[in-house]
């Protein structure tokens, strides 16, 4: 899919932390919009009234919704896209190109999914996970999610009430820093140890500011994982 210029509206924004909202957009121009789970969009920031920027951004929503896509972005304190997205309001128009990105689903699926995430880094996983449920994909479907704080988990009641309806999936939350909070503790790769004892069914699909991937890359591997089965997209 070549990448293209789209015309879009803020169609919906969300609250989902104390600093990552949920945007969604919907498209003008053209129609319909063609991409992969876990591809990223350029957003293009008008900034200072003359120039424009242009960021990277995970597409959140699935495929299928092709009207609409929906991006999870968090606030960087001084940052000129985060300054711009914050005061966006309902039926602000955007541009932007895509989709970009080669960190899509390994065909064939004959494997179990597995995907870590800590923060906004789930916005792509998001997508591959809502694709999955649409497809009626029956093998395990896993998300080791992992935040600092319980009131930082993104998406926590989507995710549970798809792990309620689709047994296959298993959504594993887990906080770093816990206030009042009765699930894992600690960090996803000793859930990943838990949880997944036995890799050889598996890929497993990480994203995420690069230290962060780096450093959960380099555990699973000291675990035995070998890097074949690591597919992960970092932010710079
Ligand atoms: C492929 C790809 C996909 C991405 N997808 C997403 C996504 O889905 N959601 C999302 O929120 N971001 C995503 N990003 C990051 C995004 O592109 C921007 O880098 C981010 O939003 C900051 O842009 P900004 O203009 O607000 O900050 P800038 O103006 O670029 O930076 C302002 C200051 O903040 C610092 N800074 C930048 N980011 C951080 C950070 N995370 N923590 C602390 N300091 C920081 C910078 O070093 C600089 O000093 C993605 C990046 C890539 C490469």
């Amino acid at each position: 899919m070549p990448a293209t210029q789209y015309q879009a509206v803020v169609d919906r924004i969300d609250i989902l932390s104390y600093n990552v909202r949920g945007f969604r957009f919907r498209l003008i121009h053209p129609q319909p919009f063609e991409f992969k789970a876990g591809q990223f969009l350029i957003m293009h920031v008008p900034h200072n009234g003359k120039t424009m920027i242009k960021r990277a951004y995970s597409i959140a929503s699935a495929p299928h919704e092709s009207q609409t896509f929906e991006l999870c972005i968090q606030h960087v304190e001084g940052g000129i896209a985060s300054a711009y997205f914050w005061k966006l309001k309902e039926g602000d128009s955007v541009s932007l190109s895509g989709p970009h990105g080669n960190f899509v689903l390994k065909e064939p699926m004959d494997y179990d999914p597995v995907f870590m995430a800590t923060g906004t880094g789930v916005a792509p996983l998001r997508a591959m996970i809502k694709h999955l449920i649409h497809v009626r994909f029956t093998r395990d479907i896993w998300l080791l999610f992992g935040c600092r704080y319980e009131h930082t988990l993104l998406y926590e009641s989507e995710f549970r009430s798809i792990a309620n309806v689709r047994p296959n999936f298993h959504y594993i939350p887990t906080v770093s820093r816990p206030k009042d909070w009765h699930g894992e503790t600690g960090h996803i790769q000793q859930t990943f140890q838990k949880y997944i004892p036995d890799v050889s069914h598996t890929e497993i699909y990480l994203c995420g500011w690069m230290e962060v991937v780096k450093a959960i890359c380099r555990d699973l591997e000291s675990a035995g994982v070998s890097k074949q089965k690591l597919h992960y997209e970092e932010w710079a």
